[in-house]
């Protein structure tokens, strides 16, 4: 089994390649997020460990261009423990675990084994309706072919309507999932997004799938007829 470890501090990366190495597995090292990209795109290795915080290129991103290379070879993040990032956005991009540092050696070995164990991950669901599609792994939007910009908050809306398509969704349901469930704003901001989504998805293209449900909510209609 082959591993690559991504890893910016130079002595953590020494010890887990030592210790892997006494495992018995092949194990790579690169110290930031440009080479550790490059070695995952040319290497054919059983599983990455990618720490989060790295110079030239976050973990985030190096998981995100595989991701959009269709590259699923399972991924273990190591994320910082500042708050700045949380292991929801790695689990969001496309890592397959996560650990928080400091962790513990043994449990990072049990974490790797099972990982290996599943293997690369099914390729996940390209949602779909009514000509739209998006591919939450690799981020992108297309409607009818024509690849379609989002900014991350349009993308997460039409990502939760596609999920629950031709369903009447109210706005707090919107606005728990979509914004979150302290989110005390106003909540015309969903009335807003979904403005900013016809722009882009419906209009452009000559038609009306966000469709207002008066009292109600939200449905986006797989077939507007
Ligand atoms: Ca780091």
């Amino acid at each position: 089994m082959r591993l690559l470890v991504v890893e910016d501090e130079t002595r953590l990366a020494a010890a887990l390649q030592r210790g892997l190495q006494a495992e018995g597995f092949a194990v790579d090292v690169a110290h930031d997020g440009e080479s550790g990209l490059q070695l995952a795109r040319e290497g054919s290795y059983d599983a990455i460990v990618l720490d989060v915080m790295l110079p030239r290129l976050s973990g985030y991103r190096v998981v995100q261009a595989l991701r959009a290379d269709e590259n699923w070879v399972p991924v273990l993040m190591l994320s910082a423990k500042d708050g700045e990032y949380d292991q929801a956005d790695g689990l969001d991009v496309g890592a397959d675990d996560y650990l928080t540092k400091p962790f513990s050696y043994v449990v990072l070995l049990a974490r790797l084994r099972a990982l290996l164990r599943r293997g690369a991950p099914e390729r996940p669901a390209v949602l779909s309706c009514g000509g739209l599609e998006l591919d939450p792994a690799s981020r992108r939007v297309a409607r009818d072919g024509t690849e379609i910009a989002l900014t991350p908050r349009e993308f997460a809306l039409l990502e939760y309507l596609l999920r629950r398509a031709d369903e009447v969704v109210s706005k707090t349901e919107i606005l728990e999932h979509v914004w979150d469930q302290y989110y005390d704003g106003d909540p015309n901001v969903v009335e807003v997004y979904v403005g900013y989504l016809r722009r882009k998805v419906d209009v452009p293209f000559g038609r009306r799938s966000l469709v207002t449900v008066r009292g109600a909510g939200y449905r986006l209609a797989r077939d507007e007829g």
